[in-house]
């Protein structure tokens, strides 16, 4: 029987793999990380910390927000399309002009520290306050830079990088719900942002390395977004009916959860020992894209028309998820069985929210089972499991529930999450879900009247 008991400083109520970790309230955390140890400050142990960084998290309302805190009221907020920024001081110049790039404008302090302001797409909106910006000056100096974000407090720890690719979390100081720290700039431009970047491109850069190294895979477009982009996807066929969704980047900023996406699809495809019977009998949609729009803008949550995706599952009035339920409805229609659903996003710790096992009949204890198997195999890294169930959200998780009668879990990782176990996390996520899968009987096949 799942364990349940109230976990602060959260109010709801969430069950713990292992039990004793997550009594602590403490995000698990290796040591010697340098993105861990420069955001120690983040610990959800301290309420304080936690009001802070409070969210509205794919589950709901989870606890009390900042008083500043916008909540997402499903109302849609018109379209403010980002317009590129830059900012061009006699010494220095910042842009934002390049995939993901985001601030909302700038100014110069009286100390002559450079102060950004964060502007999101629209409001109200899930407090993600994203920045992106490149930094470049004339000659080598060392500013001051301060990042402010009148919206909802910041989020996201800064982080530099001099070839966009290798990125470390900068040292900085709060001042109230500002971040200040100082960078040397010199001719050449050196990145800072939020999160490390991982843009459009990307994407089309990691599916065709993978569709090159998996030649079965089928490269699909399972449609185009509100702006016109690409919906990427890979699909894998296996000898049966049976389907795996793999889902991705509904919400531009959370770089995390696509970090963990793309370990665990790898694993899926390249483990020697589990990849070659599973992917024998089942089949995968792997679509990881599915925002492009907020991802070319920089957006803090939602898509170009200024709708946060995942609440968008029933109504689909949004392109994104009508091109995913139509994938869905051709692979049903015609007898292909959906057998579960990955979500992946990124929020303040790292927990994967379930379907509560007895909202369906269909194999009740799926995520359980394999959520325990995972937690087995990456003890003593905690794995949370909070099932939940909110008819009215509208996110994939219930769409898949209510929808398809399949349980599914939206896999959030924390987005101070050590990058190294993030990595481990996702990779024994793939086998053991592997090894859980292989096992289940296979499907009953109707044998046609004597
Ligand atoms: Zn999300």
């Amino acid at each position: 029987m799942p364990l349940v008991f109230p976990g602060p400083p959260l109010a709801s109520l969430y069950h713990c793999i292992p039990l004793l970790t997550c009594l602590t309230g403490q995000v698990v955390l290796p040591l010697g990380d340098q993105v861990a140890a420069a955001s120690a400050e983040l610990t959800i142990s301290d309420p304080a910390q936690a009001k802070e960084f409070a969210l509205v998290d794919d589950a709901g309302a989870l606890r009390p927000l900042a008083a500043n805190d916008n909540v997402d009221t499903g109302e849609a907020p018109p379209s403010q399309a980002t317009t590129a920024v830059t900012c061009d001081f006699s010494d220095v110049r910042f842009s934002a002009e390049f995939p993901q790039g985001r601030f909302g404008r700038c100014e110069r302090g009286d100390d002559g520290r450079v102060i950004i302001h964060l502007e999101p797409e629209g409001t109200p909106i899930n407090p993600s306050p994203w920045h992106a910006f490149t930094v470049e000056a004339d000659s080598e100096r060392t500013i001051g830079v301060e990042i402010r974000s009148e919206y909802a407090d910041t989020r996201y720890s800064p982080k530099l990088s001099h070839d966009r690719n290798t990125w470390k979390v900068m040292e900085y100081e709060r001042e109230g719900s500002a971040q200040f720290f100082t960078v040397e700039v010199g001719a050449e431009k050196v990145w800072i942002a939020g999160q490390e970047l991982f843009d459009n491109n990307d994407y089309q850069i990691w599916l065709a390395k993978l569709k090159e190294q998996h030649p079965q895979l089928e490269r699909i477009e399972l449609g185009q977004s509100e702006e016109g982009r690409e919906l990427p996807a890979l699909v894998h066929y296996g000898s049966g009916n049976e389907w795996l969704l793999l889902l991705g980047r509904q919400h531009p900023p959370e770089i995390t959860g696509a970090m963990a996406m793309r370990t665990f699809v790898e694993t899926l495809l390249n483990d020697d020992e589990l990849s070659p019977g599973f992917l024998a009998r089942y089949n995968i949609l792997i679509a990881p894209n599915l925002n492009p729009d907020g991802v070319a803008a920089g957006n803090w949550r939602h898509n170009a028309n200024g709708v946060d995706l995942n609440r968008d599952w029933f109504s689909r009035e949004q392109a994104e998820t009508q091109a995913v339920h139509r994938f869905i409805s051709d692979v049903t229609e015609p007898g292909g069985v959906l057998v579960y659903g990955i979500d992946f996003h990124s929020t303040f710790r790292d927990v994967f929210y379930t379907t509560p096992g007895d909202y369906l009949t269909k194999e009740p204890d799926f995520s359980f089972d394999w959520l325990n198997m995972l937690a087995a195999a990456v003890a003593p890294n905690a794995i949370r499991e909070q099932p939940s169930a909110n008819a009215a959200q509208g996110n994939f998780k219930q769409y898949m529930a209510d929808t398809h009668g399949t349980h599914a879990v939206t896999y959030e990782v924390a987005d101070n999450s050590d990058r190294l176990t993030i990595g481990l996390i996702a990779t024994h996520g793939a086998t053991t879900l592997m090894t859980y899968m292989i096992a289940r009987p296979l499907p009953v096949i109707d044998s046609p009247q004597q």
